[in-house]
């Protein structure tokens, strides 16, 4: 392919379609960064809301860092992959301790910093300091695979690295930051996961060979996703209702989860147990089938079953049983503590526990 040919089609489209995207109108690399960070696996529209209140609320990367980590976790709430927030908590603080601030200016630098992968060191090194370096997100991986019809699966290591080798050869080292720019949103916008009409009006048809072979729905190529791992989690909401002064308080209990290899490291939910294998053969969703992980007998707990859900993960299928015990004592659960429950939101909430939320009235 005439990589001079691509270049004026891709950016003649770019100038006359491209988003305004507050990260792309900003050479400063903390916002690229965050922006950076919080859009994986996050739509544009979800995205946008969460990079305005995090650019607001911290400014600078030395802020970022000085924040607590709780902090940082509940503005998250909701996006899930909570590893995320912490890396970036992290990676904040390791910036102000290497004395790199505002942000490291080379590739080895961002790369070495928690959280970030190739990707993201390519995006925020070009975007930001005009570097050469791609950004492959999965909107470059599908547009390159159709322009040059690589039938080889991108998500395996041997792939990755052709893929690495074929935009290297079409980046625009003249200005790695328009290219960068105009072929993510090109992949995101035009050369779309399903085409429709799209081929039709392409710029790029000509220079396309996917386009000529006929292929071009058929790619990208992924390699065979592993089989889902089931869960079966029971979690238990008590709901104690005090009167003091002739106002009535609602308690709960909530715990906070330990295990570092955890995804909702250091998250709130309510008190839970994992059961061995699916509840629901022994008749779904029962108040009854959860006393004796509750810690109570049917007779101290008034006890109703809300809600249950399905949450997918990447690896993992979760099925979470919600139950009420209305109690006049909140029971002494290990690893648990006493929280009222207006005040829920100060507290970093799992999004499963978030979805149970909405079902619940106290
Ligand atoms: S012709 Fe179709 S497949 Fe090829 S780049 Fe354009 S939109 Fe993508």
């Amino acid at each position: 392919m005439v990589n001079s040919l691509l270049y004026s089609h891709l950016y003649r489209w770019y100038e006359a379609n491209r988003r305004i995207l507050p990260w792309r109108e900003t050479e400063d690399p903390y916002c690229i960064w965050l922006s950076e960070v919080i859009l994986q696996q996050t739509r544009v529209v979800q995205g946008m809301e969460y990079y305005l209140r995090f650019v607001s609320r911290w400014r600078t990367v030395e802020e970022l860092a000085a924040a607590d980590e709780a902090e940082v976790l509940r503005e998250w709430q909701g996006l899930g992959y909570y590893s995320r927030a912490r890396n970036l908590h992290k990676a904040a603080q390791t910036v102000v301790a290497n004395g790199w601030t505002p942000f490291p200016r080379t590739w080895d630098d961002i790369r070495a910093l928690p959280g970030i992968g190739d990707y993201t060191a390519g995006a925020i090194a070009s975007f930001a300091y005009n570097l050469p370096y791609p950004a492959m997100d999965g909107n470059v991986y599908r547009v390159v695979a159709r322009l040059l019809d690589i039938d080889e699966p991108f998500d395996t290591t041997a792939g990755k690295k052709l893929f690495h080798r074929e935009i290297e050869q079409l980046l625009d080292r003249s200005n790695p930051r328009l290219f960068n720019s105009a072929i993510m949103e090109f992949g995101a916008l035009c050369c779309t996961p399903v085409l429709g009409d799209n081929c039709l009006t392409c710029p790029l048809s000509d220079v396309c060979l996917a386009h000529a072979n006929g292929t071009a729905e058929l790619l990208p190529v992924r390699k065979p996703r592993p089989k889902l791992k089931d869960r079966w989690l029971d979690y238990h909401i008590y709901v104690q209702r005090t009167k003091d002064n002739g106002q009535w308080t609602i308690n709960t209990l909530l715990r906070r989860r330990e295990n570092p290899k955890d995804i909702w490291y250091h998250l709130y939910e309510f008190p839970c147990e994992e059961l061995p294998d699916d509840p629901t053969a022994e008749g779904g969703l029962t108040a009854k089938r959860s006393y004796s992980a509750s810690g109570l007998t049917a007779k101290q707990s008034n006890s109703e079953a809300v809600c249950e859900f399905v949450h997918v993960l990447s690896h993992r299928r979760l099925h979470a049983r919600f139950f009420v015990h209305r109690v006049k004592q909140l029971p002494t659960l290990p690893g648990t503590f006493p929280v009222a429950w207006a005040e829920l939101d100060v507290y970093a909430l799992s999004r499963l526990t978030l979805r149970a939320l909405d079902s619940v009235s106290p």
